[in-house]
This record gives C-alpha cells, structure tokens and sequence, in this order.
C-alpha cells in the first residue's frame, strides 16, 4: 500500500529536531510517495512567552526555501509546504494574516484561554494541575467549544490533528463522551474538514493513536475523510506506526486514506 505522511515537524518549530533536508530523507528511506512539512505557525510574542512553542516569525521565508530546495534535491517525492496552526482565542486575526503563503493548513487546539486571557497548554506535562482546577468534563467541553470554531473559522483548514489531543496525558473522557464525538464529527462533515489518525499519541503517556476508536467511527459514519500522519518531531519519526492506523481506519469503516495535493485537490489511496 501506498505511504504518505501529512504531519511533520524540524528544529525550526524550536522544539524539536532535524532539518527539511532530513525530514524528507527520512520519507525516502521508507519508501513514502508524499511528505508534507508542517511547521508550527508562528505565534504573537504574549502566546509564546518562551519562544518554544513555534516556529520564529523571522524564520517563514527560511522554511519555504528549505522545502523548494529539498524538492529539486529529492524530485521523486511530493513535497507540501504545510503549516500547523495552533488555534488561540485572540490571535485570529494575527493567524489569518499569516496563513497565506502555504500549501496545507493543518488546524490544532493545544491551548485553552480563561475569563481573565490567561492561557494554559494543556497537553503540557509542566502544566499538569490545571487539569485537577477544572475537572475533566469541563476541560473537554471547553476544548470542544474552541475546537468548533477553528473547524467553522474563515481558516478554512485542510486538516484537524490529533482531534482528540486534551487525552494526551492520559485524560480521556471517563463521561459519555458519545455527544462530544457526534458534535466533533457533524462540525467536521458541515465545513467539509478533514480529519487526520495522528500516531504520535503512541509515543505519549496516553500510548494511542488520535483519534480513539469511538471518535473515528464517529467520523467515519459522518463521512469525514481521513488523513494520516505521524507529528514527527525529530526524522526518524517520520512515517511511524503508519500500519496501525491504516488498520484503525478500517476498523471505523474507512476504505480509503484521503491525500491532500500540493494543488489543494484531495486524492485518495486504497485501504488494502
Ligand atoms: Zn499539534
Ligand atoms: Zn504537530
């Protein structure tokens, strides 16, 4: 079957490592058809006090040269010049200002700000307890809240990652969480979004992929077209555990992994 990866990072997202060069090796050397790179948009100062969550806004043009060169070095693999976007309330307008000279957008919600505008990241295990303030459910239902409006912003996102992030730490819903999924999955079919399995859920303490099981299915039944990717963060990790979401896919009801192109269009490999 056919090897793609949608997600990847380099030591440009100043929190991981490896070069586009290496990143897009990596990709060759596993026999992958596509590689899309995948930076982290860069972020206010006020959302990045430490610098370490994203990529440095001086360091865009740098990035879109690093991926033209690897495509004349590397012509025999597809190339995307993607971007992922951390969704913030109070940096719409700095994000869609932004967004422009990239050929995927990848939508993810890895903060949650409160009342006051203070933000806290809670898939940060330094952040732990702000798990304990405010209760699981609510944790979830203000992901959720924010999770919808960056799937119906004016973004109009490719792909939603780790749709499922906030278990990241090993919080995943101990409620019903069948309404949250249904309510995940119908904003994902109504803007026409694609979701991603994004394996690197297996390299964290929660040790699955996202999304879980039941909220694939959910996807799956609502007709929202399924990426993949591995949210490499270093290029051996390129193209990991591809096998075991192929076989999540299928066990949602999913006969076919959806391609994003260079060109915007979608393509769609087989589920053998
Ligand atoms: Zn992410
Ligand atoms: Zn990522």
């Amino acid at each position: 079957m056919e090897r793609i990866d949608c997600h990847t990072h380099t030591y440009l997202s100043n929190h991981g490592r490896g070069t586009v060069d290496e990143v897009v090796s990596s990709a060759l050397s596993k026999g992958l058809t596509m590689v899309a790179l995948t930076e982290h948009l860069p972020l206010p100062d006020e959302f990045n006090p430490d610098g370490t969550f994203a990529m440095d806004a001086d360091k865009v043009d740098l990035y879109l040269e690093a991926i033209e060169s690897a495509r004349r070095a590397h012509p025999q693999i597809e190339i995307i010049s993607g971007i992922e976007v951390d969704w913030r309330v109070g940096a719409e307008d700095y994000i869609l200002e932004r967004i422009e000279p990239f050929e995927l957008l990848l939508g993810s919600v890895h903060m949650l700000t409160d009342e006051l505008g203070n933000s806290w990241p809670f898939d940060h295990p330094d952040f732990i307890e702000g798990w304990y303030q405010r209760g699981e459910e609510q944790v979830w239902q203000q992901y959720l809240d924010l999770w919808i409006q960056a799937v119906s912003s004016s973004a109009s996102f490719d792909i939603m990652t780790h749709p499922d992030l906030p278990k990241k730490l090993g919080f995943k819903p101990s409620f019903d969480a069948r309404e949250l999924y249904h309510a995940m999955a119908e904003a994902a079919a109504k803007h026409d979004v694609m979701i991603e399995v994004n394996t690197s859920g297996l390299r964290k303490t929660v040790r699955e992929l996202y999304p879980a099981p039941d909220l694939l299915a959910a996807f799956s039944a609502a007709g929202v077209p399924c990426a993949i990717g591995s949210d490499a963060h270093r290029p051996e990790e390129v193209g990991r555990d591809l096998d075991l979401g192929f076989e999540a896919m299928r066990a949602a009801g999913y006969h076919v992994v959806t391609v994003p192109t260079r060109t915007g269009d979608r393509r769609t490999i087989t589920l053998r």
